[in-house]
C-alpha cells in the first residue's frame, strides 16, 4: 500500500484550492457561483511580454539555461532592483526560479536544519508554513492584530525570537490582508533585527506594485543597508504583470545563500523556463507604464469591496493599502442562524453558508490562521463584484 513520507503526511491540500474546487463543482452541476478564491489577477498578460516569448522561441532559445537564470535574465532584474528599489546587486547575489514560490522554498530548503525556527506573522499565506515544515522547520506562528493593521510589533516579534530562530518571514503588501509596512512600519522591526544578528529576514514583495492612495513602497534591504547580508528580497512577475502561468520569480540577497539556494535548484528542476525567462525580462525592462492603470483598476474595485462589505450589518472591513484582497471580520455573524436552521458557529462555516446560499466562494480566515475573517480576491470584473456583494448582503440579511 502507499505510504507518503512524514515530510508531507500532515500537510493537507491547501484550503483555497479546496473551495475552488468546491465552487468549480457547482458550476458544473449548473449553479451560477461567483469564486472570489483565486489568488490572481484578471488581465492579460501585456502583449509585447508575450511577442518576447515568440521572438525568443524563433531565435532558438528553447534549451537549457544558466541553472539559476540567464545573464540577460539576471540583469533584467538587477536593473528592476535599481530603478524601482535603489539596490545594487551583483549576478552573484541574484536567484531565478520557477515562482517566487520556488525561490522561497529553495530559501528553506537551504537553510533550515530540523528544529529551526521560522518567525510567521499570522494571518499569512498559508504555503509559507507547509513549505517550512516540509524543509523539516518549525513555523512560530505570531499573532497580529487587526486593531494594528495586522501589522507585527517589534514586542511580540521579540517575545518570539529564541536561539533556535533562523529567519522573520516579512509580507508587505500581504496576502491576505492587503496590509502593508511604510518605513515607519518597518524601522522598529529592523531595528529588532540588528539585536539579534543569528535572525535572518525573508521579505516577499510579490505585491509591491499593487499599492493605493500614495502609498510609497519600501523594501527593508533598501532601509538597513546593515542587515543587508542577512536578507532575502523576493519578488516575481506573476502578480504585477499578469504572469501566473509562466513561473518566474527571482530573489536577490548574500551570495553564500543564493549559491546554497542553486544546489537545491540543481536537483530539482533546474532552470526556470527559458522562454518565460525572455517574457520576464521585457516585463521588468520594457514599458512600465500600464502598471498604474492597473493599479488604478484595482482600486476602484477595492473601494467597491470595502464600502459593499461595510455596508452589510455584522461585517467590518478595514481599508487594505495593497495587493487585491479585502480581510475582513464576520465576528458579527457568529452566533446567528440561517434559514436552514444552522447556527454559524465559526468563519468555515460563513463562508459554507456563503457558498450554498449566495453562491459566492471566499475563503475563511482560518485557512490564513486568523478567525473569524474571511478573505476575498476582488481581482475580477467589477460587474461580478456587484452581484457578489449584492448575494452576499441578502444572505446576511437571511441570518436570524
Ligand atoms: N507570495 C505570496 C504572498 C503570494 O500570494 C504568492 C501567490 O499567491 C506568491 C508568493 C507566489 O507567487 P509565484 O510563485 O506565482 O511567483
Amino acid at each position: 500500500p502507499f505510504r507518503a513520507a512524514a515530510r508531507i503526511a500532515d500537510i493537507g491540500v491547501s484550503e483555497i484550492l479546496q473551495i475552488g474546487a468546491r465552487a468549480a463543482a457547482m458550476r458544473r452541476e449548473g449553479h451560477n457561483v461567483i469564486i472570489l478564491g483565486a489568488g490572481e489577477p484578471d488581465f492579460d498578460t501585456p502583449d509585447p511580454v508575450k511577442e518576447a516569448a515568440f521572438r525568443a522561441m524563433r531565435r532558438g532559445e528553447t534549451k537549457y539555461t544558466a541553472l539559476d537564470g540567464s545573464a540577460a535574465m539576471k540583469e533584467a532584474v538587477r536593473e528592476k532592483f535599481r530603478r524601482d528599489n535603489g539596490l545594487d546587486f551583483s549576478t552573484g547575489e541574484i536567484s531565478v526560479s520557477a515562482g517566487a514560490k520556488q525561490v522561497i522554498f529553495n530559501a528553506f530548503m537551504a537553510t533550515l536544519d530540523p528544529g529551526d525556527e521560522v518567525i510567521v506573522p499570522t494571518p499569512y499565506w498559508t504555503s509559507y508554513a507547509d513549505m517550512i515544515r516540509i524543509a523539516g522547520g518549525v513555523p512560530v506562528l505570531v499573532a497580529c492584530d487587526a486593531a494594528n493593521g495586522f501589522r507585527l510589533t517589534a514586542a511580540s516579534l521579540e517575545r518570539a525570537i529564541t536561539p533556535a530562530t533562523r529567519w522573520l518571514m516579512l509580507n508587505s503588501p500581504s496576502n491576505p490582508t492587503g496590509a502593508a509596512y511604510s518605513e515607519a512600519d518597518y524601522r522598529p522591526l529592523l531595528d529588532m533585527l540588528l539585536n539579534h544578528p543569528h535572525v535572518w529576514l525573508l521579505a516577499d514583495d510579490i505585491y509591491e506594485h499593487i499599492v493605493y492612495d500614495g502609498f510609497r513602497f519600501v523594501t527593508p534591504a533598501a532601509l538597513e543597508p546593515a542587515i543587508r547580508d542577512r536578507i532575502l528580497t523576493v519578488n516575481g512577475v506573476s502578480k504585477a504583470y499578469a504572469m501566473t502561468g509562466w513561473r518566474i520569480g527571482y530573489g536577490a540577497g548574500p551570495a553564500t545563500l543564493i549559491k546554497a539556494m542553486s544546489v537545491v535548484q540543481s536537483q530539482s528542476t533546474s532552470n526556470p523556463s527559458s522562454i518565460s525567462q525572455a517574457a520576464a525580462i521585457e516585463a521588468l525592462t520594457g514599458s512600465q507604464d500600464y502598471l498604474v492603470e492597473r493599479r488604478d483598476s484595482f482600486r476602484i474595485r477595492r473601494d467597491l469591496i470595502v464600502d459593499g462589505l461595510n455596508a452589510i450589518d455584522g461585517i467590518d472591513c478595514p481599508c487594505p493599502q495593497g495587493a487585491f484582497y479585502t480581510f475582513a471580520s464576520c465576528a458579527g455573524m457568529l452566533g446567528r442562524t440561517t434559514p436552514q436552521g444552522r447556527k454559524i458557529e465559526s468563519d468555515r462555516d460563513f463562508c459554507a453558508y456563503l457558498l450554498t446560499e449566495a453562491r459566492v466562494a471566499v475563503v475563511p480566515g482560518s485557512a490564513f490562521g486568523a478567525s473569524p475573517f474571511f478573505r476575498i480576491s476582488y481581482a475580477t470584473s467589477q460587474e461580478e463584484l456587484r452581484e457578489a456583494l449584492t448575494r452576499i448582503a441578502a444572505a446576511c440579511a437571511a441570518l436570524a
